[in-house]
């Protein structure tokens, strides 16, 4: 069922931390700034440019991380203090602009970048006693004086397709344009499964309950640090209540005849492509 989909990029090898023999190939370097990934000019197939070679040491500056090895290359992503460092060809694009410009596996990389640096820059003091912040093998830091652990971080949510034989639960969200419909999400409560979250997030929003709860697919959404997690479900029982705060309306929806929906940017959009898909039961 797993489908590409942007920010999820399966060729990129992550391993972490780097074997010592790895540590003298040839490393490339994209640029953060204030949450933006410095983009250069178009390459031969006309995408902006976000990986670069060579430009300066990283030794120089403050905020390096690690971010995985892409054709025998090391990539490592640095966070700029201030902007006035560019060379004037290059200029500072949001991550949500580059879906679609850049290929998937560039575009996985500047989501892990943003995502590392923005991690680098909030964790430099400790949150429980304001003690400075050393960095540990694995990624993660240990504050010098009260030995708090920190990780990047990273918010789970699921995204559920909820059926009722041939049709599909599509939900409009109060922040959607107004004709626009998708399907259920949710960030998950500490201590609970994933499951137990798709059945509350459908109860709490309207008002159904779900069984037959099976994975589909996840997608790193990097604004800022979720992973979503999909899943389908069938209606088991109830009417639809929508809770009037994050969910305004809600409906059943045949698939020749659905609304403006989500594009597939989004794993909603291919959980609705694969409702779309699916073989009619006999
Ligand atoms: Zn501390």
């Amino acid at each position: 069922m797993c489908q590409r989909m942007p920010f999820s990029n399966d060729e990129l090898d992550f391993t972490y931390p780097l074997p010592a023999n790895l540590k003298e190939r040839p490393s490339c370097y994209i640029y953060i700034h204030n949450g933006k990934v410095v983009t250069g000019l178009l390459n031969s197939t006309g995408s902006p440019t976000i990986l670069h070679e060579n430009i300066e040491s990283p030794q120089d500056k403050k905020t390096i991380q690690y971010i995985g090895e892409l054709n025998e290359k090391l990539c490592y992503a640095i966070g700029l203090e201030s902007h006035e460092e560019l060379h004037e060809e290059l200029q500072l694009v949001l991550l949500r602009d580059l879906i679609g410009k850049v290929d998937e596996r560039m575009l996985a990389l500047a989501g892990r970048a943003v995502q590392l640096v923005e991690f680098e820059l909030t964790s430099k003091y400790c949150g429980r006693c304001g003690g400075l912040m050393e960095a540990l093998e694995d990624r993660g830091k240990k504050c010098s004086k009260c030995d708090f652990f920190t990780y990047p971080r990273l918010s789970p949510a699921i995204i559920a397709l909820v059926m009722k034989e041939d049709e599909v639960l599509l939900a409009r969200s109060s922040h959607f344009r107004p004709d626009m419909y998708s399907i259920l999400a949710g960030f998950v409560e500490p201590g609970e499964t994933l499951e137990h979250a798709v059945r509350r997030e459908i109860m709490e929003e309207v008002g159904l309950n779900v069984k037959n709860i099976r994975y589909f697919a996840s997608q790193p959404w990097p604004f800022p640090n979720s992973l979503m997690i999909g899943f389908i479900a069938d209606y088991a029982d109830g009417e639809i209540c929508v809770d009037g705060k994050e969910i305004i309306e809600a409906a059943w929806f045949k698939r020749d005849r659905l609304p403006l929906i989500p594009t597939k940017t989004s794993i909603s959009g291919h959980l609705i492509d694969w409702f779309i898909n699916m073989p009619e039961k006999k």
